[in-house]
């Protein structure tokens, strides 16, 4: 756990709980690593603008002596008062179709609001974290990718204003590291589902147990042969804690290596929820990546991280998750 102790204007060791900012606190992610640091032992400040984050994702949090929440776009000005140990940048649009229905405020929370934050992160003296992601490899020209691969990324494409935006956060966050000292931590974060996840926000994971469990096709696009590592979030989190107890600042893999075909993802979701729903094929979007798959060496050595969670015992309990969100009774139990 981060610094317990922290000095006292009088000099003595005044002990107070670590303090974290999260940014970003009502989205999928945000929001189990508000959960992880309350176990912890922190004190949290949750922010966020509800662009697609949710109130629901914070609700069991309600009158938890630890926690607070406050609404605010992190791209516009802003301060926290009391001390800050870390301060942890999960707040953009994180799904294609909701960074091209918010492409403006994607390009925002990762320019000015990765400012404000590294800002705030400086004047606090505490250490910062930026959610990359895998999408700053672009169309990968190596495979699996490693952190030292610079990526294949167009940088006015479609998709730019998420991972050009990305790659600036990246920019500004190792400049503020190289030019003030701050200490950063940028994980590059690969397809990461669970519990909470907006059933709606187009994801391969969140599309297809939608359609299953409501009884509609199963949308693959393209012919289903290209591939995605699935990470389970609690792993993601895991690698995250682990992260930042370490002193290295380079930028940081965390992703599920196991490569699965789109078919056979929809395959497992169809057995699992024990649908009977079709799958249909339609046109591959352009730029749609064929393959990506995380190289987890660096934090396998530096951090002793791996996922645990394999797809099966993940995807069961995001299906059990998604079944409560859509209100449907749990699957019978079968001795
Ligand atoms: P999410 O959309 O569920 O969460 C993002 C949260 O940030 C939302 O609650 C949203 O309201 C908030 N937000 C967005 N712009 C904001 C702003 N300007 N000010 C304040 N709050 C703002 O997405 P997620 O999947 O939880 O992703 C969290 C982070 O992890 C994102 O930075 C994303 O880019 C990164 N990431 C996620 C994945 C993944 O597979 N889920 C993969 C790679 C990277």
């Amino acid at each position: 756990m981060a610094k317990l102790l922290r000095a006292s204007s009088d000099g003595s060791a005044a002990r107070r709980p670590p303090r974290a900012l999260i940014a970003g606190a009502a989205g999928f992610i945000g929001s189990h690593l508000v959960d992880r640091l309350l176990i912890e032992g922190y004190e949290v400040i949750g922010m966020d603008d509800l662009i697609t984050g949710r109130p629901c994702n914070l609700a069991h949090l309600q009158g938890h002596p630890r926690f607070s929440f406050v609404e605010h776009d992190i791209a516009r000005p802003f301060t926290v008062d009391g001390p800050l140990d870390w301060v942890m940048h999960l707040a953009s649009p994180a799904s294609p179709p909701k960074y091209q229905q918010w492409p403006v405020q994607t390009l925002e929370a990762n320019s000015f609001g990765t400012h404000h934050l590294l800002d705030l992160t400086r004047a606090k003296e505490a250490t910062f974290l930026l959610a990359s992601t895998s999408e700053v490899y672009g169309d990968p020209l190596h495979h699996p990718q490693q952190e030292e691969d610079w990526g294949n990324v167009n940088p006015n494409g479609p998709r730019s204003m998420y991972d050009e935006g990305k790659r600036y956060a990246e920019a500004a966050t190792m400049t503020y590291h190289r030019h003030y000292g701050l200490p950063v931590r940028i994980v590059r974060i690969f397809n990461t589902y669970g519990p909470r996840m907006d059933l709606h926000d187009g994801r391969i994971v969140t599309n297809f147990i939608r359609q299953a469990l409501s009884g509609e096709p199963l949308t693959i696009f393209g012919d289903g042969s290209q591939t995605r590592s699935l990470q389970y979030v609690s792993d993601l989190l895991d690698g995250i804690v682990r992260y930042m107890a370490c002193d290295d600042c380079g930028p940081m893999n965390l992703g599920n290596p196991v490569e699965r075909s789109v078919s056979s993802i929809a395959q497992m979701i169809l057995h699992l929820t024990g649908s009977a729903s079709p799958i249909v094929y339609r046109d591959l979007p352009q730029n749609d990546p064929r393959r990506r798959r995380p190289d987890i060496s660096r934090a396998r050595a530096l951090l002793g991280w791996q996922p645990r969670i394999d797809a099966e015992e993940g995807l069961a309990l995001t299906i059990a998750a998604a079944r409560e969100a859509m209100m449907l009774p749990p699957e019978p139990f079968e001795a």
